[in-house]
């Protein structure tokens, strides 16, 4: 199959890709769309399908691919990987395109404040004055501090502090 801007991807695009995680091997997909019919999510919304999602990578679309909620939608279960007869790595495909997503500030807003909870308490969850309470009442021991400043430090070595991320509301 040819799909015209194929060289477009081949010298920008892919060689991002080529850089993360075996995101390359999208240039082998034949669009048979075994994914999409393997795919748990594509199943259950028609907002996701994997076959689609490698035929826009392979048209060059990588705007329209990162600004979306599609690769978002992926969980990661390689039914995909386990069926492809040409080895595209998809799953690791996706992973590779939500960092590229992350680093051109196209965070969803949830992985935004998990993102941002994490930089502020070492938590994904914020732990309310109430859960606090409510422990001992449960058998449960209080929880031990999260180690916040190591954890800044490991953010910062990544540039991952650099982010534009949401706060999360506090009132
Ligand atoms: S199963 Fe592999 S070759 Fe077939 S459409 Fe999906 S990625 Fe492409
Ligand atoms: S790894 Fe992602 S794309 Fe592949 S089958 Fe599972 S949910 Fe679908």
């Amino acid at each position: 199959m040819n799909y015209g801007s194929e060289e477009k991807l081949a010298s920008t695009f892919a060689e991002e890709l080529r850089q993360r995680m075996l995101g390359e091997t999208i240039t082998l997909c034949y669009q048979c769309g075994t994914c999409a019919s393997s795919c748990p999510v594509a199943k259950i919304t028609p907002s996701f399908n994997p076959r689609e999602v490698i035929k826009l990578l392979l048209l060059g679309e990588k705007d329209e691919v990162i600004s979306g909620e599609a690769i978002w939608l992926c969980c990661s279960c390689y039914n995909c990987d386990e069926r492809c007869p040409q080895k595209v790595a998809i799953p690791l495909a996706m992973f590779a395109l939500r960092n590229i997503a992350f680093k051109e500030g196209y965070i969803p807003d949830i992985y935004s404040e998990f993102a941002s909870a994490i930089y502020d308490n070492g938590r994904i969850v914020t732990i309310s004055k109430f859960v606090e309470k409510k422990r001992p009442t449960l058998g449960l021991p209080p929880l031990q501090p999260t180690g916040v400043d190591a954890i800044r430090k490991i953010l910062s070595a990544t540039e991952f502090d650099k982010l534009q991320l949401k706060k999360e509301e506090t009132s």
